[in-house]
C-alpha cells in the first residue's frame, strides 16, 4: 500500500504568499497521489504560527474547498521551529511519512518525488540540500554559509546547506518524540535520531513574495541556539582558554618577581591597564558563554510545553476522534 505523506508548512503572516503557493502545493500532492506513491489519504498540514494577518481564514477557506488542504493554530507566535515540530506532533500519528517545507515557495517542491522515491528505496530521514544560493544575496549567502561552518566547528552536527525542508518517516518521529527539550533546532537533532539517511539537491529561489522573516539578529540567535542545544564546545574552548591565560600569567609572575629583584622594576602604567582590560574583557565573555548554558538549563527545567494548539480546521477535529 502506498504511503500517506503529510506535508508539513509553518506559515506566519504569509497571506500574500498562502493564495499562491497552496496550490502549487495540492498539484504537488495529487500528482504524486495519481502516480500511486502516496495515499489518497495524504494531507497538507498548514501550521499557522500566531499570524496577525489573515493566514488563519486563508487556511480554514482552504479547507473546505478541498478535503487535501488542513491546518492547525497555535495559540501565539513561537517561532519557525517550534511551528513545525507542532505540525510534525500532530501529523506522527496519522500518516506514514512528513515533509516540511517553507510556504514561501523557495524550496523547489518539485525534489519532493526524488524524496519520497528514495523513502521507497528504505530510506527513512531524506535532507534537502540546496546546490546553489544564486538567488539570494551576497550578504545573505555569506552569513548563511559561514553559519554552517560555525555550527560544525562548534561540534553541532548539521548538514552542511540543509535548513528544514525535508522527508521524516514516522517511526523516526516517535523516537524524536522522546526528545523532549524545550530549545529546539531541528535540523541538529534529526541526525541524533539515526537511522538510514540520504540527501537530494535543489536549487533555492526566491520568495514568491513577501518578506523574510529571518533578518541577521535572528539568524546570530538561530545560530546561538544551534550551537547551545547541541554542543558543549565552547565551555570546553573556555577552559582551554583559561588555561593558556593562566600558565601565560605565572610566567608573568616569575618575570616581575625577576625584574623586581634584579632592580628591573618600573612603573609600567600602560601595560598594566592593558592586560587589565585584556583579561577582564575576556572574562567578561566566558561569563557570558557560561550564562547562556545556564539560562538554558533554567529553561529546560520549566518542561514548558514547546506548543500550544489553539485551534484546528474542521478535517483535523475530526482525526482526532
Ligand atoms: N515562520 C514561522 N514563524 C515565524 C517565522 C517564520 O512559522 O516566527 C515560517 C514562515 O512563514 C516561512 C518559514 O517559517 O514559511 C521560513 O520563514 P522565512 O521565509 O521568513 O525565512 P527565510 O526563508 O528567509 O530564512
Ligand atoms: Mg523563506
Amino acid at each position: 500500500m502506498s504511503p500517506v505523506l503529510f506535508i508539513i508548512i509553518p506559515c506566519y503572516n504569509e497571506e500574500k504568499v498562502l493564495p499562491i503557493t497552496c496550490t502549487l502545493f495540492l498539484e504537488k500532492l495529487t500528482h504524486l497521489i495519481s502516480n500511486n506513491k502516496i495515499s489518497e489519504d495524504s494531507r497538507i498540514l498548514f501550521i499557522n504560527d500566531g499570524s496577525t494577518d489573515e493566514t488563519w481564514d486563508i487556511i480554514c477557506k482552504l479547507s473546505e474547498t478541498d478535503i487535501h488542504y488542513a491546518g492547525i493554530s497555535q495559540s501565539r507566535n513561537r517561532g519557525h521551529q517550534n511551528a513545525v515540530l507542532a505540525g510534525l506532533m500532530e501529523a506522527k500519528e496519522q500518516c506514514d511519512i512528513t515533509i516540511s517545507i517553507d510556504c514561501d515557495g523557495q524550496d523547489d517542491i518539485d525534489v519532493m518525488d526524488e524524496m519520497v522515491e528514495q523513502y521507497l528505496a528504505g530510506y527513512e530521514v531524506v535532507y534537502g540540500v540546496r546546490s546553489k544560493r544564486d538567488t539570494d544575496t551576497f550578504f545573505k549567502r555569506y552569513t548563511a554559509e559561514s553559519f554552517y561552518k560555525l555550527l560544525n566547528w562548534m561540534g553541532a552536527e548539521v548538514v552542511y546547506n540543509h535548513a528544514d525542508y525535508r522527508l521524516v518517516s514516522s517511526r523516526v518521529l516517535s523516537e524524536f518524540a522522546n526528545f523532549g527539550e524545550v530549545n529546539i533546532f531541528l535540523r541538529g537533532m534529526f541526525p541524533l535520531v539515526g537511522f538510514k539517511s540520504t540527501n537530494v539537491f535543489y536549487e533555492r529561489h526566491e520568495r514568491v513574495a513577501g518578506e523574510s522573516h529571518y533578518p541577521l539578529s535572528k539568524m546570530l540567535a538561530l545560530a546561538f541556539d544551534g550551537i547551545t542545544s547541541l554542543s558543549i564546545k565552547p565551555i570546553r574552548l573556555i577552559t582551554g582558554i583559561g588555561i593558556i591565560i593562566a600558565l601565560l600569567s605565572f610566567t608573568g609572575v616569575g618575570y616581575s618577581i625577576m625584574a623586581h629583584f634584579l632592580g628591573k622594576a618600573v612603573a609600567g602604567w600602560a601595560s598594566m591597564t592593558l592586560l587589565i582590560c585584556l583579561i577582564g574583557g575576556i572574562q567578561l565573555i566566558c561569563l557570558g558563554v557560561i550564562g547562556e548554558y545556564i539560562g538554558k538549563i533554567y529553561l529546560e527545567t520549566k518542561r514548558r510545553p514547546r506548543f500550544i494548539i489553539g485551534d484546528r480546521t474542521e478535517n483535523m477535529k475530526r482525526n482526532r476522534h
